[in-house]
């Protein structure tokens, strides 16, 4: 009955497989900034209602946040589908957005024409600013996965592989204030924020060799003074601090803080130094969530990648599968030549391949989404793994 209500899924993907590409198409087109997102969530908005889910649209007090709820509801878990649909600056859709969005919509609304028959409750989540403005993070501050059981999305990669993790993340914004005086007639008056700003570069440079393989940490100056010939009273620097464990990252953090309050003391200049913007924690993937996943994949026919050392990003999700067992799979749209976050990767976004991804990623959420409905001892599996990891 299970493999039944999977082909009956999978076929109502393939009904709606010219629907999803136009979506995934229209904002492709209409490439839209974190929190902006108006144009995309009011078309993700309004293809739930038509297949028949309850929609908020500006859920969590975030204009383009969209919480759906299928009216079948019966005892039983809670699955929430997640869409993510922000563009970066300049480069458009380069982290295909648009293809999570539309597997989303395609998973959820296969799911609808099967959910009569199936327990529990299913969630469209539409979910703003992956791209630093943590707007899964806002969503679980509000409230919004206290009853949910499991998450789940797709991200588009060029690589397809399950259970890859993320990296946690702060952004910290450094600040140097020293004093002004003429650079040559009276150096010995100033006090050089910059130098503060470049000595915090040498400290951590030297930090470097001493940290765990796979941290990261990576800065610009965007302000490191005005004029040559005036010794820069202000300079400044934003950093991301990236680590596989939270705790890792935030250990990272304070040798961080020492560097800078080292360059203030070398240098008499006066710092700040503030966590800013996003603060993203790293993802726990579930194992047992994954290869049910899996097994669909293959049964779809995806060939997956061999697993082996993966450079890993950032993302909201991360913050999600502290709270509830969650995945994040990557499906290959490209070669591995490409990069993420490149004008390649958005065109590859728009591709044959990358719109194909959506539609299997679409299947595959929808078949994993019937397991977890159906098989109670994979239930169990994926509750254990989570409390025991
Ligand atoms: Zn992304």
């Amino acid at each position: 009955m299970m493999g039944e209500i999977k082909d009956r899924v999978c076929e109502h993907v393939d009904r709606m497989e010219t629907a999803l590409r136009e979506v995934s198409a229209s904002i492709h087109a209409n490439p839209e900034l974190k929190f902006e997102e108006r144009m995309a969530s009011e078309i993700l908005a309004s293809r739930l209602r038509d297949a028949g889910f309850e929609v908020a649209l500006g859920a969590a007090n975030m204009e383009t946040a969209i919480i759906a709820e299928h009216p079948s509801v019966s005892p039983g878990l809670t699955v929430a589908i997640l869409g993510e649909y922000d563009a970066l600056p300049e480069i458009g859709h380069a982290c295909g957005h648009n293809l999570i969005a539309a597997a989303a919509l395609g998973a959820c609304a296969a799911l609808s024409a099967v959910k009569a028959e199936l327990p529990g409750k299913l969630l469209f989540l539409g979910t703003p600013a992956e791209e630093g403005g943590g707007g899964k993070v806002i969503m679980i501050e509000a409230g919004v996965f206290d009853d949910v059981d499991i998450a789940m999305m797709f991200h588009p990669a060029s690589h397809t592989i399950v259970d890859r993790g993320s990296l946690a993340i702060t952004e910290v914004r450094i600040e140097f204030t020293g004093k002004p005086a003429h650079a040559s007639g009276s150096p010995e008056k100033g006090i050089n924020a910059l130098d503060a700003v470049i000595q915090t570069f040498n400290g951590i440079n030297a930090l470097r060799q001493h940290i765990e393989d796979g941290a990261r940490i990576h800065g610009i100056i965007d302000n490191g003074g005005a004029k040559p010939n005036i010794v820069p009273e202000f300079a400044s620097a934003v950093f991301y601090v990236r680590a596989a464990e939270t705790a890792y990252r935030d250990e990272l953090l304070d040798k961080l803080e020492r560097c800078a309050q080292g360059a203030a003391l070398a240098t008499g200049a006066t710092l700040s130094f503030q966590p800013v913007g996003h603060s993203y924690k790293a993802m726990k993937p579930n194992r047992a969530l994954g290869e049910a996943f899996v097994r669909n994949l293959v049964t779809l026919g995806e060939p997956l990648c061999p697993p082996g050392d993966r450079s890993m990003g950032s993302t909201d999700m991360g913050d999600v599968s502290q709270v509830v067992p969650a995945i994040h799979p990557y499906l290959r749209i490209c070669g591995e030549d490409v990069a993420g976050h490149s004008r390649e990767f958005a065109a590859a976004s728009i591709s044959e391949a990358g719109q194909k991804a959506m539609l299997v990623a679409a299947k595959a959420m929808a078949m994993t989404a019937v397991d977890v409905w159906t098989d109670a001892d994979l239930a169990a599996r994926i509750a254990r793994v989570f409390a025991e990891e």
